[in-house]
């Protein structure tokens, strides 16, 4: 081989690699992008932004809450790698908890993330986290190994509906999911460098991750599976832990300011004040077994021992032993018998028995059973389909393993009848749940603040969990704690 012919090798190699990597402002380290530049990535970001919106319930309408997590995001923007780099900061109206960023400087922070928060230094932990992934080219590089796939992969994700990565999780799980664990040690780094430039409490960032994992032990027990947090975890496949957030911060080169970082924990308890909890009244409320639309007008209840959880598409109720009852709108126009609905149109792959003719609350509908394989075994399935209006049809989906099948019918029999048209009066009554702030007085005890919270269950352990509170820990008087309100 020529002297030449090598050299002619080596500037062709160097080209392809130029076209396809690019040095990472955060890092200083060389990455693959699949030849994306800053602007396609900002191109990007802006052309997946609206399916975001989509997807997560849309923007919080609260301006002072935005304006606030604009002030923090842009702070530490000022002391990152990208100081001009035009950041979009959304609070996302949902109750999931999830933060994550797309190309091109947009991050996202959901409301149920920020309920979750106990103070601003907390917040700014996540978003300079985000902030991080984004300087990191984290999140182009991703887009680079697999690209533009993300969106549809999330979207899947809310139908797979797996018993552990539940409704809450999945989405956001799957997002989180595509970073490896360098990437997350990367943004963590980068995060507490912004964080400790900024004057931040860099204690933030672990303090953050501690409330995550007392949520996931939480949303375990009230699946009524105590010990397997992991699987209600949006850490799952990459778990942070506070040793690596500490080695982390130990390599940023940056320590928290001296004397007086930054905490925050009143001005942030304010900012929440007032904001919706849980369900927005859009997405239909959830109130222990019952679920109620006001906007869509019914209403029905599942059996004891199942659990709600509302999804953006769909809303599922699962019992810890395996069935699950799975409910949908279709909007279709359809005019004919519902038995001919259900056993040609929606369910014309399977061979129904049982098929009959219902009427619920004054309303036709029908349901029949199968028997079908899947890859979790043998389950038995009743379909119910109930024609509300002229385009309007709901479904449910009854699954039991078979073992359980009759145990249940009669259960089931009685949510298929508690389905009913809400009356305006009924629907008017219906009211979202709230964060409020409370200031401690003496004498006060969680137990007892406890007990003011609308929920049927757990509700020391809300209230704990909520606060960031250690159980039996007194309350400090004066001190300003969050409660749930309707
Ligand atoms: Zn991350």
């Amino acid at each position: 081989m020529t002297k030449g012919f090598r050299t002619a090798v080596a500037s062709i190699l160097l080209l392809l690699s130029l076209a396809a990597c690019a040095t990472a402002p955060g890092t200083g380290r060389s990455i693959f992008t699949g030849g994306l530049s800053q602007e396609g990535e900002k191109e990007m970001g802006a052309k997946e932004h609206p399916k975001i919106l989509a997807e997560f319930g849309g923007a919080y309408d609260d301006p002072k809450l935005t304006a606030y997590v604009e002030s923090i995001g842009n702070l530490l923007v000022q002391t990152s790698e990208l100081p001009d780099l035009d950041f979009t900061f959304t609070v996302l109206d949902t109750p999931i908890i999830n933060a994550f960023a797309l190309p091109g400087g947009y991050v996202y922070v959901t409301r149920g993330l920020l309920a979750l928060g106990r103070n601003e230094a907390e917040i700014a932990g996540v978003i300079g986290h985000e902030i991080g992934h984004v300087t990191a080219r984290h999140s182009a590089e991703r887009y680079g190994q697999n690209i533009a796939a993300t969106i549809g992969v999330m979207a899947a994700g809310i139908l797979v509906g797996r018993p552990g990565a539940q409704a809450a999780s999945t989405i956001g799980g799957l997002a989180l999911r595509s970073y490896s664990r360098d990437q997350e040690f990367e943004s963590d780094m980068l995060g507490g460098r912004y964080l400790a430039r900024a004057g931040y409490d860099t204690a933030g960032m672990a303090g953050f991750l501690s409330q995550l994992q007392e949520k996931s032990r939480l949303d375990a027990e009230l699946a009524g599976q105590p010990g397997k947090a992991d699987e209600f975890s949006i850490m799952q496949t990459h778990p942070r832990t506070a040793d690596r957030i500490e080695a982390a911060l130990a390599q940023s080169g940056e320590q928290s300011a001296r004397g007086d970082p930054i905490v925050g924990r009143e001005i942030y308890l304010e900012k929440l004040n007032g904001m919706l909890y849980g369900d927005n009244p859009e997405q239909g409320f959830v109130r222990g077994r019952a679920f109620a639309h006001p906007k869509l007008r019914f209403a029905f209840t599942v059996p004891e021992g199942f659990r709600l959880y509302n999804g953006s598409r769909q809303l599922s109720a699962r019992h810890p032993d395996g069935a699950a009852i799975i409910f949908d709108r279709a909007q279709k126009d359809y005019d004919g018998p519902m038995t001919r609905y259900l056993q040609s149109v929606w369910a014309k792959d399977l061979r129904l028995s049982e098929v009959e003719a219902l009427d619920i609350d004054g309303l036709a509908a029908a349901t029949g059973s199968a028997r079908v394989n899947t890859r979790d075994g043998r389950r038995d399935l009743r379909g119910l389909a109930i024609k509300y209006d002229t385009d309007t049809i709901y479904r449910f989906i009854f699954v039991t393993p078979p073992e359980q099948t009759a145990g249940l019918s009669e259960a089931f029999r009685r949510t298929t009848y508690s389905f009913r048209r809400l009356s305006e009066a009924e629907a008017a009554d219906l009211k979202p749940l709230r964060l409020v702030l409370h200031r401690v007085a003496s004498g006060e005890t969680s137990a007892g603040l406890a007990e003011r919270m609308p929920f049927d269950d757990f509700r020391l352990r809300r209230f704990l969990v909520l606060n960031g509170l250690a159980e039996g820990a007194p309350l400090q008087p004066g001190s300003i704690v969050k409660l749930v309100s309707e």
